[in-house]
C-alpha cells in the first residue's frame, strides 16, 4: 500500500526535508523528492524501513567525584531494539577508574555493536 513520509535527512549540514513516497510491503521508494544528493536516497530507505537511533544513557560509578559516568552505543542501533540495550545498560554498576574508550558491553543484545564510556572517572 502507497504511504508518504517527510524524513529530515540528517548525513550532512543541508539537512534536506525529504519527501518520501513508498510501498512498506514492497519495501520500495517510489518516489523521492527534495533530495539534493544521491545519499538521500539511502538515508531514506534506512530511516523508512531499518531505522536506527544511537543510545546514550548514563551508568552508576562508584567514584570520589562523580555517581554516574556516561556510555553510548559506538553504532546506531535498530528503533526497536533501544528498550532491550537500555535494559542491559540499566544492569551495569561500574567503580572507578575507568577510561573513556572502554568497553562496558561488548556486542550487546548480539547485535554487533559495543557499548562504551565516554567520559573517565580517574577516582
Ligand atoms: S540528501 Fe544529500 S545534500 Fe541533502 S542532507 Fe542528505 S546528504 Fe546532504
Amino acid at each position: 500500500m502507497p504511504e508518504y513520509r517527510t524524513v529530515t535527512c540528517i548525513l550532512c549540514p543541508n539537512a534536506c526535508q525529504l519527501d518520501v513516497h513508498f510501498d512498506k510491503d514492497k519495501k520500495e521508494i517510489t518516489k523521492l523528492e527534495n533530495a539534493r544528493c544521491t545519499r538521500g536516497m539511502k538515508y531514506a530507505m534506512e530511516e523508512i524501513f531499518n531505522p536506527k537511533r544511537s543510545v546514550m544513557t548514563v551508568v552508576p560509578i562508584e567514584s570520589k567525584l562523580w555517581k554516574v559516568t556516561s556510555v553510548l552505543t559506538v553504532e546506531p542501533v535498530p528503533k526497536d531494539k533501544i528498550f532491550e540495550v537500555y535494559n542491559e545498560i540499566k544492569k551495569m554498576r561500574l567503580k572507578a577508574p575507568v577510561k573513556r574508550g572502554d568497553v562496558l558491553i561488548h556486542n550487546v543484545c548480539n547485535l554487533g555493536v559495543d557499548v562504551i564510556i565516554t567520559r573517565s572517572v580517574k577516582e
